[in-house]
């Protein structure tokens, strides 16, 4: 099951989209199972090159993250195989 929202529908509808599809690279990024002030469940799901940029825009946008090096290297280990 899949959740996107329309913020991350705009970041990747781009001329480049949907053309490999490769199965087992999938990964999830689940806002829902860490604890945040807004309750936040979303959920973004794809290849992890394709998680990681929305993970970042979602968590400094919406979470008042800083984006560095650090804060990269502890979104990526929230990343799970879907
Ligand atoms: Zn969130």
């Amino acid at each position: 099951m899949m959740i996107y929202n329309m913020m991350y529908l705009q970041y990747h509808l781009g001329p480049c989209g949907g053309r490999r599809q490769t199965m087992g690279e999938r990964k999830v990024m689940d806002c829902g199972k860490y604890p945040s002030d807004n309750n936040c469940t979303l959920r973004i799901s794809g290849k992890e090159e394709e998680v990681m940029p929305a993970a970042i825009h979602h968590a400094t946008t919406v979470h008042g993250h800083k984006d560095s090096p650090e804060f990269r290297k502890q979104l990526k280990s929230m990343l799970v195989d879907e």
